[in-house]
């Protein structure tokens, strides 16, 4: 199904996570410090990120896959259950964050979600249809809900075309900064906010949900999973 790195320094539990990981089908590979994970992130699908390991921060990690070409999925895992983690964890760019104690069944349960919206989301020139009656079309580059067409600036469109590659994954401004406009140091949160209101504004005038696209409070911006919530 997937190939599955888990980084944890703690044989009991980075045994019983790969076992479950195996007999669900994924090709797993374990690795007990940061220096050991670095060696095996090669081709990885998802990572399974301890926070604290003998030679440092799984945030350090974190960081680097994130710079990747085709950065893995990331499934942070900690025993620090403080909100700022939880929000510094998805604001570096980890799709979802468990905290420990947990049952193996509710981590592979949380790697089927992230894996069914990143291996889906690969090819992006494909007309995307989610739960949403919202198309987006990156090799024309038109988006229409229902059949109306949005008329959208080059940015608006960009920023659709993100959301809308992994409905249900929170970016933070500053991953959308990074997709859409690189290292454009000009930009700033405010920009994004404002395209995004923009976006959501045509939306609804396109007989859309400007509410579509929710705001995560102190994370950034996601695209719903589906129209009724
Ligand atoms: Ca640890």
């Amino acid at each position: 199904m997937a190939t599955v790195l888990v980084v944890e320094d703690e044989p009991a539990i980075s045994e019983s996570l790969a076992y479950s990981l195996r007999r669900e089908g994924h090709d797993v590979e374990a690795a007990a410090s940061l220096a050991d994970a670095r060696e095996r992130a090669d081709d990885q699908d998802l990572v399974i990120l301890d926070l604290m390991l003998p030679d440092g921060s799984g945030f350090e990690l974190l960081a680097e896959l994130r710079r990747r070409e085709r950065p893995p999925a990331i499934i942070i895992l900690s025993s620090r259950d403080q909100e700022a983690d939880r929000v510094a964890g998805l604001e570096t760019g980890a799709d979802d964050y468990v905290t420990k104690p947990f049952s193996p069944r509710e981590v592979v349960a949380r790697v089927r979600a992230v894996l069914r919206r990143t291996l889906k989301s690969a090819p992006a020139s494909e007309p995307a249809g989610p739960g949403l009656p919202l198309v987006c079309d990156g090799e024309r580059r038109r988006a229409s809900v229902r059949d109306q067409e949005l008329e959208l600036t080059k940015v608006e469109f960009d920023l659709l075309q993100h959301l809308l590659a992994a409905p249900g994954r929170v970016y933070s401004r500053a991953q959308l900064i990074e997709k859409i406009w690189g290292d454009n140091f000009a930009i700033t949160d405010r920009t994004v906010d404002s395209h995004v209101k923009a976006l959501r504004r045509k939306l609804g005038t396109a007989g859309g949900d400007p509410q579509w696209i929710e705001t995560v409070r102190g994370v950034g911006y996601r695209l719903r999973e589906r129209a009724e919530d």
